[in-house]
């Protein structure tokens, strides 16, 4: 597929830019660039074109406002240390990209088109690549319902873009643990529903509970299962496990309900290399403070591409709180958010070849 480049006229200034890149902070600016591919269905994916960012023309009728076809990815763009870009793992994301539309009965967009969109931007925008310590380049691709059409069936017609933000740290605390609410009253995904598919709709359902984690004090919102609100799944947007003595894990599976993140399945891979025993297994809350209490459990720690690794360091629910340890950031979190940040950044040992350092 052949990119219509169409450089910005007025980009942001180099001098205003470097400015935001001392402390980008996460998700309100944007670099100077876009990807926008078309879908029809008469003729599959056109017009595609790397382009100034801006506003884009919607009709009222669109059906994504009306039904939520939608769907995201989430990556990052690191600066390496000579000075050049590199991505991680980028087509598990095109794969996952696949798998979401899939679940939405949306078109899925060839992988090569994926990655050809994400590389194209970043290079067009390489310098909004944050040099600063655990700075990137958010990368978010993704894909909605454009056709003007109230009906209730899938859409004819689509529009798949990749927007930019330099990133600086993901909590803005930037506490080295977090607190975590366990909620009772709300789920996130059931058997059967779309909790493995990376959809705004997923987001959207989680807000209230992210609402509810928030005046509680805590940080972030984790999820129980549907059925029987008793199994943890995971966070609104980070997986998680659960570390025991004798190098012994714990990380519920992948059953449908919970998002298979990348980070995920980075982490399983390093611990099974480092000599652990990983078990993909559900992990009942009640257990979980039976652990914590009794310090069986020595780390947890919820992972993702916007925080990388984070420790876990308080739980709080209706029935009371409890911690892990001294409610501190764990040692095994931090080895691995220093091994897996290194590798993205394309320093050290990178036996699985996951870092992919661009020539821009
Ligand atoms: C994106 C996401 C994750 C993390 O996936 P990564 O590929 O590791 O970034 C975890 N849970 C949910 C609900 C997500 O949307």
């Amino acid at each position: 597929m052949k990119f219509d480049i169409q450089p910005n006229t007025s980009p942001v200034p180099q001098s205003e830019r470097d400015i935001i890149l001392q402390d980008p902070g996460f998700g309100t600016v944007f670099s100077d660039h876009m990807v926008v591919i078309k879908y029809s269905d008469d003729k599959g994916w056109y017009d595609a074109k790397v382009t100034a960012r801006a506003p884009i023309l919607l009709d009222p009728a669109a059906s994504v406002l009306h039904y939520a076809q939608e769907i995201f990815e989430g990556m990052k763009a690191y600066k390496t240390p000579d000075n050049k870009v590199s991505l991680f793992r980028p087509e598990e994301n095109a794969r996952r990209f696949q798998k979401s539309a899939k679940r939405m009965a949306m078109p899925e967009l060839p992988e090569n088109i994926f990655l050809e969109s994400v590389k194209q931007l970043v290079t067009i925008d390489k310098d909004w690549v944050p040099s600063i310590e655990g700075g990137s380049l958010y990368l978010r691709p993704f894909m909605f319902a454009s056709e003007v059409f109230l009906g209730v069936r899938p859409s004819k017609e689509y529009l798949y873009m990749v927007i930019a933000s330099p990133a600086g740290g993901y909590f803005k605390s930037g506490t080295p643990a977090i607190t975590i609410w366990a909620t009772e009253e709300y789920s996130r995904a059931a058997k059967g529903g779309t909790g493995a598919a990376k959809c705004g709709g997923n987001y959207a359902s989680s807000l209230s509970a992210q609402a509810e984690a928030i005046e509680h004090g805590c940080d972030q919102v984790v999820f129980l299962d549907a059925a029987e609100g008793k199994w943890v799944e995971e966070l609104g947007g980070m997986n998680l496990f659960f570390l025991f003595d004798d190098k012994n894990i714990v990380t519920p599976p992948l059953a449908g309900t919970i998002l298979p993140g990348i980070t995920r399945d980075t982490i399983i891979t390093l611990l099974h290399d480092r000599g652990y025993d990983v078990k993909e297994t559900p992990y009942s809350i009640d257990q979980w403070r039976e652990d914590a209490i009794s310090g069986k459990l020595k780390e947890v720690f919820a992972c993702g591409t916007a925080a990388v690794v984070t420790s876990v360091g308080k739980v709080c629910s209706k029935a009371g709180e409890f911690s892990m340890g001294n409610g501190g950031p764990g040692d095994v979190a931090a080895s691995l958010r220093d091994q897996i940040t290194q590798i993205q950044c394309c320093i050290g040992e990178d036996p699985y070849g996951w870092g992919m350092k661009l020539d821009c």
